[in-house]
């Protein structure tokens, strides 16, 4: 019986979907260089998902929404490391402050501000990324590198001691073109290392680029990636 190619690459689609956490994760975890961390992205998936690949050794998750992440958080073993990754408020910092590892998405003085303070009422030091707009989507949010000297000048900035900028993050166009994505995420590094050269010489803690996601992180490390994001290739898609 003759099969098509098309009827063989759906058969494929559906074998892929129905791999399951376990394997997908090893799959991510062998594409990965020894130094790039894996940030697992757990958005929209539940609980159950997440033990999973943390039976599987998995322990750095991430989440974009403040009240998701907040749910989670309790159910789930206290060694893991929670990503915040979305577009924060500042008046849903509070929810995450107590626990957070890592905020990816600082997009202003004021949220920074709003961060600060919260750590100070938890009594700890919240690790932060400064994320960039390095997309031509202006659905992407983000600083312009001008926005972040404004930020890391500002006395406001030099009084907090409470967070700590451990590096950049940032999001590359959605689109096939692969110079371009590959462009964007160049560009993300060479800020993070102007930024490195004036501000952060003496602080060995500036050093993650945090970028690439599920399509787009092999190039993403090409460029310089320490800390990629991942989520449908792990998980399945939403
Ligand atoms: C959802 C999300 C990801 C993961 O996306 P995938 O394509 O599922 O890997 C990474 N970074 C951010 C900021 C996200 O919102």
């Amino acid at each position: 019986m003759l099969v098509s190619s098309q009827y063989l690459t759906r058969v494929f689609i559906l074998f892929e979907q129905d791999m399951g956490i376990k394997e997908n994760l090893a799959e991510v975890q062998q594409a990965i260089p020894h130094g790039v961390k894996l940030v697992a992205v757990s958005k929209t998936k539940p609980v159950e998902a997440i033990a999973e690949a943390y039976a599987h050794g998995q322990r750095r998750f991430a989440e974009n929404r403040p009240q998701e992440l907040m749910q989670k958080q309790p159910l789930l073993p206290a060694d893991i490391e929670w990503h915040f990754i979305g577009h924060l408020l500042t008046n849903k910092v509070k929810y995450i402050a107590p626990f957070v590892g890592l905020i990816h998405g600082v997009d202003s003085l004021k949220l920074l501000e709003a961060i600060n303070k919260e750590a100070i009422k938890n009594n700890r030091v919240i690790r932060c990324l400064l994320q960039f707009h390095i997309a031509t989507e202006d659905t992407k949010f983000g600083l312009s590198l001008d926005e972040a000297v404004d930020l890391l000048n500002s006395e406001s900035f030099k009084l907090m001691h409470h967070v700590q900028l451990c590096g950049v993050m940032g999001m590359a166009t959605y689109t096939s073109n692969h110079q371009q994505v590959k462009h964007e995420f160049g560009n993300l590094a060479a800020i993070f290392h102007q930024l490195k050269q004036r501000y952060f010489m003496n602080e060995p803690s500036f050093c993650e680029i945090s970028m690439g996601m599920s399509g787009d992180y092999q190039l993403a490390i090409e460029q310089g990636s320490t800390m990629v994001r991942i989520g449908s290739a792990i998980f399945g898609n939403r």
